[in-house]
């Protein structure tokens, strides 16, 4: 395995970074999660710019143009001669000293790592996740907008800690208000009625990248599509209901709470899109 670390392709165990990194920390950083299927990077430009935009958010310089970035990406799959797989590009505050202000850190670290991915069973692609709500609060926007993917994921982790206490495999957020905001690394949809719904992101959600690509198909294919706000009973009494990110892509919900959603099964909304999604990853993407 070859990882890309601060312009350099080392080993494995090479690639280790100083504990005054400031992402180690304090969780001072961005990152992105990217798919390469058949050797094109999967919607390259748009988590480019998502991370691009986090860092101007957070006022990280990052030590590469979004060309360079692309080109360090493209190599480092070459390298690991792996077609279909699973990119963690991490830029953390670089290293400093113990104290928190990101003056001390005068450059970035970045890492660029490939790897299989490891997903859900194939099983629950087709009979769709157990999933429950959890008390756990998607940030607020004027706290650490959900909008920047940073590297304090300390909030998702709580959730995914809830998750894995009920035995499911992921779990809903919802917002301060109460309202339905994400998954603790997943978008989430309802469909009630042949209409889909998703929350804006302004609920507490990042942009996800699946997210607005599964929102283009459903527009191409004629589906109505609301984005607006909406609580766990609209979850619960939807006739389907699906998670979408880029590790996950679209899979389908079968149980929130205890209540057995729709026919307890992936839908036909859900299956129809999750077939046009697997079509488009192989040609939508930068090789
Ligand atoms: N929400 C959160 C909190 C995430 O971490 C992710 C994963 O990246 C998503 C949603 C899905 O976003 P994307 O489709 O860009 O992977």
């Amino acid at each position: 395995q070859v990882i890309y670390l601060n312009g350099k392709y080392v080993t494995k165990e090479e690639a280790v970074v100083s504990v005054y990194d400031h992402g180690f920390l304090y969780g001072d950083g961005i990152f992105e999660g990217i798919r390469v299927y058949g050797g094109n990077i999967f919607k390259c430009r748009e988590h480019l710019d998502r991370l691009y935009d986090s860092a101007k958010s957070i006022m990280l310089d990052i030590p590469l143009t979004q060309e360079e970035m692309e080109q360090a990406l493209i190599e480092t799959i070459r390298l690991n001669a792996l077609p279909d797989g699973y990119i963690r590009l991490i830029v953390s505050r670089g290293t400093g000293n113990l104290g928190l202000d990101p003056r001390r850190c005068p450059v970035a670290s970045v890492i660029i790592i490939v790897e299989q991915l490891a997903i859900y069973p194939v099983e629950a692609y087709l009979n769709g996740l157990k999933t429950v709500s959890v008390s756990t609060a998607r940030n607020i926007p004027n706290a650490l907008n959900p909008k920047i993917k940073s590297l304090n994921y300390l909030n998702n982790i709580l959730v995914k800690i809830q998750a894995n206490l009920a035995d499911v495999g992921e779990a809903i957020m919802l917002n301060a208000q109460g309202y339905v905001a994400e998954g603790s690394s997943d978008n989430i949809f309802i469909v009630k009625k042949g209409t889909i719904y998703t929350p804006p992101c302004y609920i507490g959600a990042l942009e996800g990248i699946t997210r607005a690509a599964i929102m283009e198909l459903a527009e191409q294919y004629g589906y109505k599509l609301k984005e607006e706000p909406f609580t766990l009973h609209d979850v619960y009494v939807a006739d389907e209901v699906f998670f979408t990110g880029t590790a996950a892509e679209v899979i389908a919900v079968r149980e929130v709470d205890g209540r057995v959603i729709g026919s307890g099964q992936a839908g036909p909304v859900t299956t129809h899109l999750m077939e046009e999604f697997r079509k488009i990853v192989f040609v939508d993407g930068v090789q």
